[in-house]
């Protein structure tokens, strides 16, 4: 991969003195096909974590970075099945699956690391495959029975989507085409556009015993221990689009001229570099260190609610200032700014709301006071 110096050589290299707004994004697409390199020593992840973000963030930046201002102005994704087969081939749809399924038999801090490079360069195509891999998936996978496991693990891991669904408190698996399942027409969203949302619709909906997903009358079990997993494997949105907007507002505060001066050397702007900086990386060290508790099998509601309602907010406080960052830039769509904000929002919703995460946690106090 390229090293910053010289991307930024190169940018600066091609400079012109006053540009008008537009040339500046042909800049800044350049720089999308680059990334700012991320401090894993920090992070304290082990070589083969490190090997994992750097791969996939190859393989995105080939096959996925070119596509995403596109997927996002058409919200469609054209490509998206071919390009499912090959996350498929690269093992990282079932990431948490046991190996006899055809997964990777990895743990959750993997699983965030995927979510987060996936989001880093589309959060739409990763809000896509959180739901993929881990709302679907790791369902079966943890409360599957044998034959269900058989039947669906190695299909979901290789491509293909099912959808499991839960009615009163029974949760079970519904396939598509079975009597009595429809979807509504899609719906046209403010972001996350291409990762295509619809209502699911059960009318009489007939689903055979066998598909049923844990023990009957269990399925409130099986929901909301999955909603801790998946509101920490979800936090991993929020932190791939806080790379995203730093890997493209830094090299341009470095780029773009005031007064004679690049801009990040005006204090304000340095400011806005540490406070994005600061909250991504506070962001992190505490998704990564619950996603480890979690894979040791130390798993709390209060603290998976904690990481996605904190990550959240601040991808959308780190987007704003993003924005800011670009001037007007910041504000035209031929730049990714407003889709970051657009897509960040949404993990303020999808999940649970802040708000449910706040009782969540808050109750988690009260609980031990009662
Ligand atoms: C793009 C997208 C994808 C989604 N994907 C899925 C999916 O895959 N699966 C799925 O099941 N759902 C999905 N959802 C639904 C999502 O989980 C809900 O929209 C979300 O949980 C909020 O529920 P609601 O829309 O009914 O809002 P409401 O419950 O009507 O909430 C409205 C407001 O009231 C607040 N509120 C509600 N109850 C309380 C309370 N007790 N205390 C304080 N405040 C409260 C909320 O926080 C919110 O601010 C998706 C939504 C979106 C937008």
């Amino acid at each position: 991969m390229a090293t910053v110096a010289w991307l930024l050589g190169r940018r600066v290299a091609s400079w012109r003195p006053r540009p008008p707004l537009q040339p500046l994004a042909g800049l800044i697409n350049q720089r999308a096909n680059s990334l700012l390199p991320v401090d894993d020593a920090i992070n304290g992840l082990s070589e083969e974590q490190k090997q994992l973000r750097q791969t996939m963030a190859k393989f995105l930046q080939e096959h996925l970075a070119p596509h995403a201002q596109e997927i996002d102005r058409s919200n469609e994704f054209k490509n998206l099945r071919e390009f499912w087969k090959q996350l498929g081939n690269l093992g990282v749809l079932g990431v948490t699956a046991p190996v006899q399924y055809g997964g990777s038999g990895l743990g959750y801090l993997e699983h965030v690391l995927v979510m987060e490079e996936i989001s880093r360069v589309s959060g739409a195509v990763g809000l896509s495959y959180g739901a993929h891999s881990n709302l679907c998936l790791n369902q079966i996978v943890r409360n599957g029975n044998e034959a269900q496991k058989e039947k669906y693990l190695p299909k979901l891991i290789s491509d293909l989507a099912a959808v499991p669904a839960s009615r009163g408190i029974t949760a079970f698996i519904v396939e598509k085409g079975m009597p009595g399942f429809s979807t509504s027409k899609k719906l046209d969203k403010l972001g996350m556009r291409g990762s295509n949302t619809c209502e699911l619709i059960f009318e009489d909906c007939e689903v055979p015993a066998a598909n049923i997903l844990g023990h009957r009358s269990k399925g409130v079990y099986v929901l909301m221990s999955g909603l801790d997993l998946e509101r920490l494997v979800l936090a991993g949105g929020p932190l791939g689009i806080m790379q995203a907007i730093l890997d493209h507002a830094i090299p341009y505060l470095h780029v773009r001229e005031a007064f004679g001066q690049k801009i990040g050397h005006f204090q304000l702007m340095q400011g806005k570099m540490a406070d994005m900086y600061t909250r991504l990386m506070a962001c992190r060290q505490y998704v990564y260190n619950v996603a480890k508790a979690c894979d040791e099998g130390y798993c709390t509601a209060k603290d998976c609610a904690g990481v996605i309602l904190y990550s959240a907010e601040c991808a959308t406080q780190v987007a704003l200032d993003g924005i800011q960052c670009l001037g007007g830039n910041g504000y035209i769509n031929d730049f990714p700014m407003g889709r970051f904000l657009r897509d960040a929002k949404l993990y303020e919703i999808g999940a649970g709301t802040s708000e449910v995460r706040r009782l969540i946690i808050g109750r988690a106090f009260n609980a031990e006071f009662h």
